[in-house]
């Protein structure tokens, strides 16, 4: 226990993910979350600090549809505010501050852009006027403000832009996270005050007494063992699988979801010369170059997806758009051999009220489609903790007598406690754990105070202090503590979403894969064979990402990408 009170221990590993099976099929839950993403991750941390008893569950890995592949940005949207959606853009900004303070300062941190201008006269008391809101809305801020910088000066932040590809520029922050350890550390966090999560437990069914739905069927996807979870309300948030649920409850929903594919581009540091991000405006909406660690990640694209929803894959044509307008501005254009890795990911985006999707706002919608069934979509990254307050806000008028107000804002995840102490002590930490400072505050980035716990192991076990294989980024203490406290149950969970070494790497992963599969199957329990099909699998996995990535349209890349069989094979798409 903290001095919060909560069990920050509070692990996600094979023994809790047995009990937790249990746990689902015993009595009421007051709310059950279907959807393991950012927002089912913030509903259910929402629902279980008003005290209320909640069981989140996902059919696949925590963060494995969109809040993995998103641009990792905590932001206002700086060109929500050409469309004058003030009320959004200063929502999302209360949001990125208090991510970036009090939530998870561990996690997010501030990053700038440089906002290149081309046209003389306007295009600077324009854009500086929106900077002018954009700095003071949302309240008190914890990110230096914009700043305007002459050609020269641009030129200086980032030497890589071609000399005519601007007159002028100006600096402006945001804020970033690593989107697929942030969704897992609010789910996580979840657990820790007392929610059941379970993932690769896939809803199937939906239980009903009269016209009320009263609970789910699920299925263990590992297992295929399947039980009935009973709850007072459920809230379906499942991104672009909205739809899909709300067939599968037989009822008619108030809002359709449609996906829009957005691919990104990473490509190694070294590439682009620049002390900044950028963000350059599209025909259609913006591009950013965003500084990840040794690497740039530049996106994305915008374009509606009709196809699996599960593994949405780029396209030669994806890359090609990325790469035409990045090279635009840069001195040295880069090439495809370039390019470490790519991603694509669908934003669930609110049909209807337009078929251009970039031109559609980020506002969600949330409504009780029957009696004990809420839905909630669309909305942002930057803003699920207020989508998950509207949906158990929502989700009160199924619950007997008054609950309590929604109180996350005052809710540090897991790690968050003690961060900026613990950051001063880096050099101790060092020499406490045998691991160099450098290592400490990289660490520090992503597991805050759970460092203790992360690198506890290492006593007794030295070889966890070292570098998995092919990703010297991570230590092979990670890929550990992945399996007993995070929830990982496949190679593919550790090397796509706990460390990002799928897009890290040129290799993707690959030269990592034995030697995680061989942690894994230590506290798994997985078979020599096991351990093979694991490997094999994430091998296949990346070899049809690739092929598919040649592919010209979105048809034959979904088509070459399905070729690679699913570690969950018992997940069923679609389910209704
Ligand atoms: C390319 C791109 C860039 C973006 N960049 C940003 C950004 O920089 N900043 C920002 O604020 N926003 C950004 N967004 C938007 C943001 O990523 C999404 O709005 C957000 O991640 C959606 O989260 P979600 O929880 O609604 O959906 P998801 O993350 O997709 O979660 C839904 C979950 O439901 C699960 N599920 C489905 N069916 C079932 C079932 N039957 N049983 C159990 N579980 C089920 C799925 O497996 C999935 O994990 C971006 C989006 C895209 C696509």
């Amino acid at each position: 226990m903290t001095g919060d009170g909560i069990d920050s221990t509070a692990r996600l590993g094979p023994a809790e993910r047995a009990a937790n099976f249990e746990r689902l099929g015993q009595g009421t839950f007051d709310i059950v979350v279907i959807g393991g993403g950012v927002v089912g991750a913030g509903a259910a941390l929402d629902a279980v600090t008003r005290g209320l008893s909640v069981a989140l569950i996902e059919a696949r890995d925590l963060a494995s549809g969109t809040s993995s592949r998103s641009s990792k940005l905590f932001h206002g949207g700086l060109r929500y505010l050409e469309m004058f959606e003030f009320g959004l853009v200063r929502e999302a900004l209360r949001e990125r501050e208090l991510m970036l303070t009090k939530i998870c300062p561990h996690l997010a941190k501030p990053v700038s852009f440089l906002y290149p201008l081309s046209k003389p006269v306007i295009e600077r008391p324009y854009v500086g006027a929106g900077l002018i809101m954009y700095d003071s809305m949302g309240g008190a801020r914890s990110v230096p403000r914009h700043k305007h910088l002459t050609k020269a000066a641009a030129l200086r932040l980032v030497p890589g832009l071609r000399r005519d590809a601007l007159i002028g520029g100006i600096k402006y922050y945001d804020g970033q996270v690593d989107d697929a350890r942030h969704t897992m550390t609010v789910a996580r966090t979840a657990a820790a005050y007392g929610a059941v999560v379970r993932t690769s437990t896939q809803v199937i069914g939906f239980l009903k007494e009269s016209d009320r739905v009263s609970g789910v069927r699920v299925r263990d996807v590992e297992t295929g063992q399947e039980t009935d979870v009973k709850a007072k309300v459920v809230i379906n948030s499942t991104g672009v699988w909205t739809d899909e649920i709300q067939r599968l409850s037989g009822g008619r929903g108030r809002f359709k979801v449609r996906a829009s594919k957005g691919v990104h581009l990473v490509v190694a540091r070294d590439r682009i010369t620049s002390e900044s991000g950028i963000i350059l405006k599209t025909e259609k909406s913006v591009l950013f170059v965003i500084p990840w660690k040794s690497h740039w990640i530049i996106g994305t694209t915008d374009t509606d997806w009709n196809l699996d929803l599960a593994h949405p894959a780029a396209t030669r044509a994806d890359i090609e758009y990325i790469l035409e307008h990045v090279n635009k501005v840069l001195a040295v254009p880069l090439t495809h051999d370039d390019i470490e890795g790519v991603y694509a990911g669908l934003r669930p985006l609110l049909a209807g009220e337009s078929e251009q999707s970039s031109k559609l706002s980020r506002e969600h919608a949330v409504a009780r489609v029957a009696p004990g069934l809420i839905a909630i979509a669309g909305g942002k990254y930057t803003t699920y903790r207020v989508m998950g307050a509207d949906a158990v806000d929502a989700a009160a008028e199924d619950l007997p007598g008054r609950i309590n107000p929604s109180c996350t804002d005052e809710v540090p995840l897991v790690g968050a406690h003690g961060y900026p102490a613990l950051v001063n002590q880096a050099d101790r930490l060092a020499a406490q754990h045998g691991v160099h400072p450098y290592r400490i505050r990289h660490l520090l980035d992503r597991y805050g105070a759970e460092i203790h716990e992360l690198l506890a192991p290492a006593a007794d076990d030295k070889e966890l202090l070292q570098p998995i294989p092919g990703a010297p980024d991570y230590l092979r203490a990670e890929a550990l503590y992945a399996v007993t406290h995070e929830g990982a149950l496949h190679v593919e969970d550790v090397l796509a979403r706990r460390t990002r070494i799928s897009i890290e790497y040129a290799h993707r992963g690959t030269e990592s894969m034995q030697c995680v599969a061989d942690i894994m199957a230590s506290v798994l329990g997985w078979t020599a064979a096991q351990a093979a099909r694991e490997v094999e699998a994430y091998q296949a996995r990346v070899d049809a990402e690739r092929r598919s990535q040649t592919e010209p349209d979105d048809m034959s890349a979904e088509k070459v990408r399905l070729e690679a069989p699913d570690v969950r094979d018992l997940a069923t798409s679609p389910v209704a």
